[in-house]
């Protein structure tokens, strides 16, 4: 089999045929997860925004506070920003959260705060993309779309012996196209939480257990032995590392922050000053050099409080964070900003990589305090 044309596929029979044994292992095996109590377009909508990216697991505490806090549309609608990056703040890919407020405001305003069940209103939102689309209005209002997700595609291509590579839009196609032809009228959501379920319950990426699968008499990749060999998977771009030099600016034992465009990486978030390393700069000039331009103030950098490794979809950073004395010059932010006292920083969204520093950058301004004070009292 070749990453070609949609075919017909190698199971044989009908489509009620092929998908009557999944469907019937989800109803016996499917996980109690919060988000299947709620059949409700938008509780659907945020399990599958968050879901997006991130594991079950990890996702699980997430929605079940979100919800808590922002039980309906509306309540979301009409929540500051900051507070849903608040709600947010570990899951990542913050643009999620943007989008997704940024939807339910439109929602408010155009649709009287109901979720438009059409295919082409709901995929106007903000955030809404085809895989977001398919998944909710399948799920919560029956529209007979498939599901094409990294499970899916794996579990397809397996079963189907589709051998194009997962990573090329064609492969997708593909899939989808097959799937279109077997989705079930009656139950498209049911079959593609079925489906999605399988790879990530039976079908699993490095030892699938394929004698417990229901997909098991007809799936090529276990008649072949092939569930080693496939999905097949391109080779990933070799992620680029950037060196980034942050300062820690303490004023009267509160430190600087500023908040991130709204609408860039991170957007919305909060930071503190600094920036990426020039080619063959070192991390100490650089945070003069980025205080200089981001403040129009001269600092000192006095010691590295800490070095932290993290990494996002597309790059990975090494974050030199510096303790930081102004020399000359006026502060002058150019972006919102604040001065807070270490206890407070927590009530503040920022990216996860900052939060394995933020404990040092307290103790810093606390000792920075205790030395204010002992100064103050002559000894
Ligand atoms: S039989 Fe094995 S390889 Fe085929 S779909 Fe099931 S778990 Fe995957």
């Amino acid at each position: 089999m070749s990453g070609g044309k949609p075919g017909p596929g190698y199971t044989s029979g009908g489509p009620a045929a092929r998908v009557a044994p999944l469907l019937r292992w989800f109803g016996r095996r499917r996980r109690d997860l919060p988000w299947r109590r709620r059949r409700d377009l938008y509780g659907i909508w945020v399990s599958e925004v968050m879901l997006q990216q991130t594991r079950v697991q990890t996702v699980v505490p997430y929605y079940r506070r979100f919800l808590e806090r922002f039980p309906t549309l509306k309540a979301l609608a009409a929540a500051p920003l900051q507070e849903v990056l608040k709600a947010w703040e570990g899951l990542g890919y913050y643009s999620r959260a943007r989008n997704l407020l940024h939807a339910a405001r439109i929602v408010v305003d155009r649709h009287g705060g109901r979720v438009p069940a059409g295919g082409a209103e709901f995929r106007s939102l903000p955030g809404v993309g085809e895989y977001i689309a398919a998944a909710v209005l399948s799920i919560g209002a029956g529209a007979v779309l498939p599901v094409v997700d990294g499970n899916v595609l794996r579990v397809v291509c397996r079963w189907q012996g589709f051998a194009g590579d997962v990573r090329l839009p064609a492969t997708r196609r593909r899939v989808r196209a097959f799937l279109e032809g077997i989705i079930p009228a009656a139950a498209p959501g049911r079959f593609n939480e079925a489906l999605m379920e399988l790879g990530a319950l039976v079908c699993l990426p490095r030892s699938p257990r394929c004698p417990v699968c229901p997909l098991r008499s007809g799936c090529f990749a276990r008649d072949r032995g092939r569930t080693g060999s496939l999905p097949v998977k391109g080779k990933k771009r070799p992620v680029p590392e950037h060196e980034v030099a942050l300062a820690v600016i303490v004023r009267r034992g509160r430190i600087y922050i500023q908040q991130r465009p709204e609408d860039g990486h991170l957007g919305g978030l909060w930071e503190f000053p600094g920036g990426k390393c020039r080619p063959g700069e070192r991390p100490g000039d650089a945070v003069v050099r980025e205080c200089r331009e981001e403040l129009g103030a001269e600092v000192e950098a006095l010691r590295e409080l800490a070095v932290v490794r993290h990494a996002y979809s597309h790059f990975k950073v090494r974050l030199h964070v510096f303790a930081c004395r102004r020399r000359r010059g006026r502060i002058r932010p150019r972006r919102p900003h604040a001065w807070v006292p270490a206890a407070d920083l927590g009530a503040y969204p920022f990216p996860a990589a900052n939060h394995r520093f933020l404990p040092r950058v307290a103790g810093y301004a606390e000792e920075r305090q205790g030395f204010r004070a002992r100064f103050a009292r002559g000894y």
